[in-house]
């Protein structure tokens, strides 16, 4: 867990940079309906992207529930961290008497922190909503609002590290992140090409890993034709520099237009026998 102390601080200090970075801190906290946290997600997603990275650089394992939630938790600390670059860098009218002028002065150099949050940030406020309304909001209500944006941007940094470590796998015994090795895409016309396809790459990774990837090859010089189609499967080896293990990504994708959109419930990983080695792009 210690581990996690650098790229979980580079999460919290890049949430405190970005509150305190002009015309961007002012939409952190988006949101629609005042319900869904969209900004809190994205933020929070982001942060969780740049520790992953992090970690990967170090090759500090970000795999394992806890860490996972470890680290997510530095994730909402730094979407929290936020609002202090915003309150470092937050002016406000002041004027000494009724008929003198207004100037501004910094929010740091008036009040404290938590005087900051408790009495402005989740003050009593008019809220803007979509189409024009306008809401007088009392603290309770902004509170509220602040409090699903915590909660989104914890499930933002959760997506974004499962995403991350099922994409790019740890090597437990020798700690290194696998790099990637061979790739291949294969289309199919339709639903029941892809389906058959799929099921059969299961059937024969249950004889072993050399064989599903044996089938795999096999149905891309059957598909070999195939230019242009609805559904299309694609494969990704990754492997450990150290004991040469692969783990084998395979997605599955529609097509909706002129996007492809994942088919989450059709993605599997494989791993390999130590000292194996890439095998898709033979
Ligand atoms: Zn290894």
């Amino acid at each position: 867990m210690e581990k996690l102390a650098v790229p979980g601080a580079v999460a919290v200090l890049v949430g405190w940079l970005l509150g305190r970075a002009p015309v961007i801190n002012t939409h952190l906290h988006f949101n629609l309906y005042m319900i869904l946290p969209v900004g809190g997600f994205l933020v929070s997603a982001a942060l969780a992207w740049i520790a992953f990275q992090v970690a990967r650089a170090l090759e500090i394992p970000t795999h394992g529930q806890q860490v996972q939630l470890g680290l997510a938790a530095c994730c909402v600390l730094g979407f929290a961290a936020t609002d202090y670059g915003v309150y470092q860098s937050t002016d406000l009218p002041r004027q000494l008497k009724p008929d003198a002028p207004v100037t501004m002065v910094h929010a740091a150099d008036v009040m404290s922190f938590s005087d900051y949050m408790a009495g402005i940030r989740l003050g009593a406020s008019k809220l803007k909503l979509p189409a024009g309304f306008k809401l007088d909001a009392g603290s309770e209500v902004t509170t509220g609002v602040y409090v699903m944006d915590l909660l989104g941007a914890a499930g933002g940094a959760w997506a974004m590290l499962f995403l991350m470590a099922t994409g790019l796998p740890f090597c437990e015994k020798c700690g290194k992140y696998k790099k990637p090795a061979g790739s291949l895409t294969i289309i199919f016309r339709d639903e029941d090409e892809v389906k058959n396809g799929h099921l059969s790459i299961k059937a024969n990774l249950e004889k072993g890993y050399e064989a599903a990837i044996a089938w795999i090859l096999r149905l891309r010089a059957d598909q070999a034709g195939v230019n242009s189609g609805r559904y299309r499967m694609h494969f990704q080896e990754l492997v450990c520099a150290v004991c040469s293990e692969c783990t084998l990504v395979s997605t599955v994708e529609k097509r909706t237009g002129e996007d492809w959109d994942e088919l989450t419930a059709k993605k599997f990983t494989a791993t390999s026998p130590v000292g194996l080695g890439p095998k898709l792009t033979v």
